[in-house]
Order: C-alpha cells, then sequence, then structure tokens
C-alpha cells in the first residue's frame, strides 16, 4: 500500500507516518527529515536546501525531486510507503505521477489532516522550545503556512478529484487522529486499497 500524507506545518504528518507506516509494514518516507540529515552531513544537497529551509521557503523542485527519485529507487520499500512532506506542489505531484508509472506503481491513498491555523501556529513554537529547528521562529512559520495555503492545498483538489483523498480532523490526542486516519482508510470505497488495513 502506497499513501501520502499532507497537512499543513504543525498538524502532525510526521507523527502520523510513522505510525501509519509501521500499521502498512512500509517505509516512512519524509521530505524534511531527509533535508534535515543532508543538512548535518553538510552534503551538497544540504547545503543546497539550507537556505530555503531556514527561510522557510521550498526547496527547488529539481532538488526535491532528485532526492524522492533516489529514495524510491532503494528496495527496501517492498511495495509499502508512506510519503510524508512530498509532493507539495502540483508539478511535484506530476512528477511523483511519473516516477511511480516508471515503477509500475500507483498511490492508494492521501491522508490529508486539517488543524486550524491559530492551533497550528501554536504547536509549532511549542515544538520549537523542544526541536530546535531554525525554521520554526513564528515569522518564519508564518510564511511556512502561508506557502502551503497558496502551493500545497491547491493539491488536495487533485487528488479528491482522483476519489484518493481522506480529509481527517487532525486535533486531539494523537490516538485519536491515529483511530481516524485508520477509520477513512478503513471505509468501503474511500480508498481502492483501503481494505487491506482492516485485516
Ligand atoms: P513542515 O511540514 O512542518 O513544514 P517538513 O519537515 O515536512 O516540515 O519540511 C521542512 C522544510 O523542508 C520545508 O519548510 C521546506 O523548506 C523543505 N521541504 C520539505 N519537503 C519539501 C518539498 N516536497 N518541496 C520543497 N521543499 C520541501
Amino acid at each position: 500500500m502506497r499513501l501520502l500524507i499532507m497537512g499543513p506545518p504543525g498538524a502532525g504528518k510526521g507523527t502520523q507516518a510513522i505510525t501509519l507506516a509501521r500499521r502498512i509494514r512500509g517505509a516512512h518516507i519524509s521530505t524534511g527529515d531527509i533535508f534535515r540529515t543532508h543538512m548535518r552531513q553538510q552534503t551538497s544537497r544540504g547545503k543546497s536546501a539550507r537556505h530555503y529551509i531556514d527561510a522557510g521557503a521550498y526547496v527547488p523542485d529539481e532538488v526535491t525531486n532528485a532526492v524522492i527519485k533516489d529514495r524510491l529507487a532503494k528496495d527496501d520499500l517492498r511495495g509499502a510507503f508512506v510519503l510524508d512532506g512530498y509532493p507539495r506542489t502540483v508539478s511535484q505531484a506530476h512528477r511523483l505521477d511519473s516516477m511511480l508509472d516508471q515503477l509500475g506503481a500507483q498511490i492508494d491513498g492521501v491522508i490529508a489532516l486539517a488543524v486550524d491555523p491559530a492551533e497550528l501556529i501554536g504547536r509549532l513554537l511549542k515544538r520549537a522550545d523542544t526541536t530546535h529547528r531554525t525554521d520554526d521562529t513564528e515569522e518564519v512559520i508564518r510564511h511556512r503556512l502561508d506557502l502551503y495555503a497558496s502551493k500545497t492545498a491547491p493539491l488536495l483538489q487533485v487528488y479528491r478529484d482522483r476519489g484518493l483523498l481522506h480529509e481527517v480532523d487532525g486535533v486531539g490526542p494523537v490516538e485519536e487522529v491515529t483511530a481516524r486516519i485508520d477509520n477513512s482508510l478503513a471505509t468501503p470505497n474511500s480508498g481502492r486499497e483501503a481494505s487491506r488495513l482492516c485485516k
């Protein structure tokens, strides 16, 4: 099963993606985590990405698409993964379609976590105290939220039109949100491969 998880910064994508990946026995692929590893290791991709990430901007597609292409080529995916933070633009979504086409694969479902902006800012500022992410300052957070609204939110309609979208309320205890995701994926007709999760 191949899933995407989407939602604005602070919606809890990473937390839910880890649980979901375990549940479908697949890999968790987070572009944010991959970039942060590259930055720590000071690779050339890390150096190209840092400037954008610190400013809360999107890393250019040529870098981001290359990172995903490399990751999808690794053979630990066993046909199951949760992509977290990619695609983030309509053009990345098209690129993902062609990468999956080449692998003879397709997306089975897209989870979109919904959380209102005031709650998101509160969560991210709280997280800033513990994670020390350079992009968790209030100004950068606001920019990331704006960018999500203008560049990434339009993608939801693309996946809705394909009958793949599962919109889930992301407010509440982590386990409750997890249960909502599982229920949504298990609902008949709401995802082509969803019934596998119920077993
Ligand atoms: P969040 O969803 O909280 O913003 P992520 O860890 O997913 O956090 O991403 C952190 C940063 O990494 C983003 O603000 C952006 O700069 C960069 N990034 C991650 N994924 C992508 C992507 N698909 N396209 C462009 N930039 C990305």
